[in-house]
């Protein structure tokens, strides 16, 4: 196991500063996920602990070791890519043990861990199959298990599920908590996915435009997202956010913190609007309520109003955020 910290990091390409004294500490253990849109440094930020593209300055240390001089392979990581590189004239046994050959493991060693790395991601029974003949999902278990095997401090992953189908991304996100905890080492998962951000993370790190937003358990980034930015990047729908018409002070609410009714209630932000459109998921479904020049997006867990509807909507003042000219969040 091992903590990864970034001390005043600058990292450069062709004189252009993408990521600008950024500091850091990934926690010992922890399942870590960095996200954010695509281009704010992200998988910048895993190269520089994987030692594949060196920072420009400032320190990254590993387990409190400044690991500028030492080489990926000797860094005790391993990374996992988007797409997978496994070998596809090698059997699934062949694929996970190629790097314990390379490191001279013997056999009878080899083929312990490769059994009970098989076991740890389901892939006991495909042990003497070819790539091609495995689903995606699969294949993606053998990229992980071929990481696994070297017994790696650090696991770094860049958008490992990115080429995988919706259903099986929930399952694997699954997976991944599962193997997390089975193995106990630092994971430092890449993504632009704020659900699988949510969904995975001890620790969330948003960034945007080389600059880390806020770093907090996803919980925390949810209830009390540190500026609009982070309010507006998390949730789904966004978050509204409305002019309050006074030194440039926002308000905003989640759209489950709408009440949509017929009659006005007792509210401490209340306006009347109209169903512009309505969008029935299921379990809930999501209104968009006009009002005047404004929309607002409202997720309701009942469905009872229908598109043109007069309604009414109320937000209760503690569902209510404010963000100052600075885009802030104030707090109360
Ligand atoms: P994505 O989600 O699209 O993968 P990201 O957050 O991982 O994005 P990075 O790949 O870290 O973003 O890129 C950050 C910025 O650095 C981008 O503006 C990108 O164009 C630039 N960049 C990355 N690698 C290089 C390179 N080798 N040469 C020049 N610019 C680069």
């Amino acid at each position: 196991m091992a903590s990864i910290e970034f001390v005043q990091v600058t990292k450069s390409f062709d004189k252009h500063v993408i990521i600008d004294n950024l500091n850091l500490t990934i926690e010992d253990g922890k399942f870590t996920v960095l996200v954010g849109p695509s281009g704010c440094g992200k998988t910048t930020l895993l190269r520089m602990i994987a030692g594949l593209d060196p920072q420009t300055s400032g320190k990254v240390l590993i387990d409190g070791k400044d690991v500028t001089s030492i080489a990926p392979g000797k860094r005790g990581v391993a990374m996992v890519f988007q797409n997978y590189a496994i070998y596809p004239t090698m059997s699934v046994r062949e694929n996970i043990e190629f790097g314990l050959k390379n490191n001279k493991v013997g056999k009878e060693e080899r083929t312990r861990l490769v059994e009970s790395i098989s076991a740890t991601v389901g892939l006991q029974n495909y042990l003497d199959r070819k790539p091609s003949t495995l689903s995606g999902g699969q294949r993606q278990r053998v990229a992980l298990a071929r990481a696994m095997v070297k017994k790696p401090s650090v696991f770094l992953m860049d958008e490992p599920l990115s080429n995988l189908d919706a259903k099986l991304r929930v399952q694997m996100r699954l997976e991944l908590i599962e193997m997390h905890k089975k193995l106990g080492s630092t994971f430092v998962f890449v993504t632009h996915d704020q659900v699988e951000a949510m969904s995975m993370a001890d620790t969330i790190v948003l960034m945007n435009q080389g600059e880390i937003q806020q770093e907090a358990p996803p919980d925390v980034i949810y209830r009390e997202p540190s500026n609009l930015f982070v309010a507006q990047f998390i949730g789904s729908p966004p978050m509204n956010v409305g002019d309050l018409g006074i030194d440039g002070v926002k308000f905003a609410f989640r759209p489950e913190s709408a009440v949509l009714s017929e009659q006005p209630g007792d509210f401490h932000f209340s306006i009347n609007g109209v169903i512009a459109t309505r969008e029935m998921l299921g379990s809930e479904t999501i209104y968009q309520v006009r009002a005047e020049e404004h929309s607002y997006m409202v997720k309701c867990t009942e469905d009872l109003f229908t598109v043109d509807q007069k309604i009414h909507l109320g937000v209760d003042a503690s569902k209510i955020y404010l963000f100052g000219a600075d885009e802030k969040r104030i707090h109360d």
